[in-house]
């Protein structure tokens, strides 16, 4: 195995005294903790950042609320915001290999992913910067007044405030520019908490919208537990929660911001079905397939860890999946042939087995994988089940690892049935050469996203979002930074 060194740059940020980043200003924990943070395709220490508690959370909130109230960010006007966000997504490109190989180093993933992952952030990036011109209100003085005009009403859209972006570890880099992007753009103020595998990119971003001329308070970061982020929920000063994480904790956030109400937009776990038809082209549908679930390793929301084939094409679906499922490269993302990245943690990656084992104890017949890969790091095969019971922990669980369940179905309505038998509602794959066929069962599918003969496509013309427990309120598209607007209307009477 070559395995190439990180970016000279990635080794360096890696290796500095961190802070936490308040108030445009590098600063240590109140509480002089720390927390370690691991390269999960060694298992070795790379950084240790400063771990924020409640109190630090205080200051942060304070700096961010702050500069929402003297208006030093959301007074620009919204060209000015939006050539800062263009400048943003500039350093963003021009440190892609920084910010790649410190994911690389500190998420696991591969080159390939990593790269993708900081240009299509880029991206979203210009697309935020464009929005930031777009957000308008209605005139309703015709609907009230008639001709009279006496009364001129019309809304106007304002930004939330200071919002509270719990970040999870599976696409740091993706997840922070997909909430701190957005928010900008609609004008807030944030406080940034990083999950605690993978604070690294979140503190290099939050630097480099500094230098890109986001004024001081406006991005803070704050590395930690959970409980930072139960602080940043908690706190009443916090107008808006855009959470990305389990669906328990989700839940959690909603009975917690029960107290002030505070707005929250939630991104959760998924359990997503790709149906395979036998009308399908099996060429494109396999290897999708098998991209759906294996991709960043399983641990991904959207991951399609439930895939239905059609009777006729079981064998050769099932056959085909396990030939690439033996056939992918486990490695280190530093290694270029490597397809598949490490699990993020010792602790995922029991649970991940502890899932294997389930499967095989609830009588599920194993066809490829099914083992951790002994020495350094963190590594399970892909693995693949079939003919799990539907009552199965594997056949319902988020399991947030390479291991993909397959099950054969006869038709349509049945196929329809099955998918949508499941507290999640996030993704769902259509494989059909017949175009009749692909809307109806598009439209029928209880998910937020739908792809057809492909999977996971995101773009920041798109929203995307979940439905059912695996969430509430959109990311991306105009749906994304609405989600940090609200609206006030607005009456004035117009004398004669
Ligand atoms: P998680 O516990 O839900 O973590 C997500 C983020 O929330 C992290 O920053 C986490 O901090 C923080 N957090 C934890 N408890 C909190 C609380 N009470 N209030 C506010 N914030 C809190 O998820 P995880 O531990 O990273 O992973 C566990 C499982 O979640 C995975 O196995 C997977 O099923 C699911 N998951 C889903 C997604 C997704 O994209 N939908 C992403 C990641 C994980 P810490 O990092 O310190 O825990
Ligand atoms: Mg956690």
């Amino acid at each position: 195995m070559t395995v190439r060194q990180p970016h000279p740059a990635a080794t360096a940020f890696a290796a500095r005294r961190h802070g936490l980043l308040i108030d445009g200003r590098t600063q240590p924990a109140l509480g002089g903790e720390t927390l370690e943070v691991f390269d999960p395709a060694r298992g070795r220490l790379i950084a240790v950042v400063p771990r924020g508690r409640r109190l630090d959370i205080d200051l942060a909130v304070q700096a961010a609320r702050t500069s929402f109230e003297d208006e030093r960010w959301r007074g620009l006007p919204a060209d000015g915001r939006g050539r800062v966000l263009w400048r943003f997504a500039e350093l963003v490109d021009a440190h892609a290999e920084e910010l790649a190989d410190l994911d690389i180093l500190n998420n696991g993933m591969t080159e390939e992913l990593a790269g993708w992952i900081v240009a299509a952030g880029a991206s979203w990036l210009r697309a935020y910067a464009g929005l930031t011109t777009r957000i308008l209100g209605k005139n309703a003085s015709a609907a009230i007044s008639g001709g009279g005009l006496d009364i001129h009403a019309y809304t106007a859209a304002e930004p939330i405030g200071v919002a509270g972006l719990i970040l999870p570890w599976n696409a740091p880099i993706g997840s922070f520019l997909n909430k701190v992007g957005p928010a900008l753009a609609a004008g807030c103020s944030c406080v940034v908490k990083p999950a605690e595998n993978t604070p690294l990119t979140a503190l290099r971003l939050g630097e480099l919208a500094l230098e890109a001329g986001v004024p001081p308070g406006v991005v803070n970061v704050v590395p930690g537990f959970g409980d930072a982020g139960q602080a940043l929920v908690d706190h009443p000063d916090v107008d808006k929660i855009s959470f990305t994480g389990s669906t328990a904790v989700g839940k959690h956030i909603v009975r917690s911001a029960s107290d002030n109400l505070k707005r929250v937009t939630l991104e959760l776990g998924g359990k997503s079905a790709c149906i395979v038809f036998d009308d399908a082209d099996l060429d494109v549908a396999i290897p999708t397939a098998a991209d759906a679930i294996f991709k960043n390793t399983g641990q991904n929301c959207l991951a399609g860890s439930r895939l239905f084939v059609q009777e006729g094409s079981i064998d050769a679906v099932v056959s085909g999946l396990a030939d690439i499922a033996r056939g992918i490269r486990i490695g280190s993302g530093f290694d270029p042939a490597a397809q598949m990245g490490p699990i993020i943690s010792e602790k995922q990656l029991a649970r991940v087995m502890d899932y294997v084992a389930a499967g095989q104890a609830e009588g599920a017949e194993l066809v490829a994988g099914g083992r951790r890969r002994e020495g350094d790091g963190y590594f399970a095969e892909p693995t693949i089940f079939r003919n799990a019971g539907a009552n199965s922990r594997i056949y319902r669980e988020e399991v947030f690892g390479p291991v993909l369940v397959v099950t054969p179905f006869s038709d349509t309505g049945e196929v329809i049935k099955a998918a949508n038998d499941s507290r999640y509602g996030l993704g769902g794959g259509v494989f059909t050469c017949d175009l009749n066929k692909a809307h109806r069962v598009a439209a029928r599918l209880r998910t937020g996203n739908v792809w057809v003969n492909t999977y996971g496509l995101l773009h920041s013309a798109m929203p995307f979002g979940g439905i059912k427990e695996s969430g509430w309120g959109s990311e991306m598209g105009q749906e994304g930074m609405e989600a940090f607007l609200q609206t006030k209307s607005v009456f004035v009477h117009l004398r004669a």
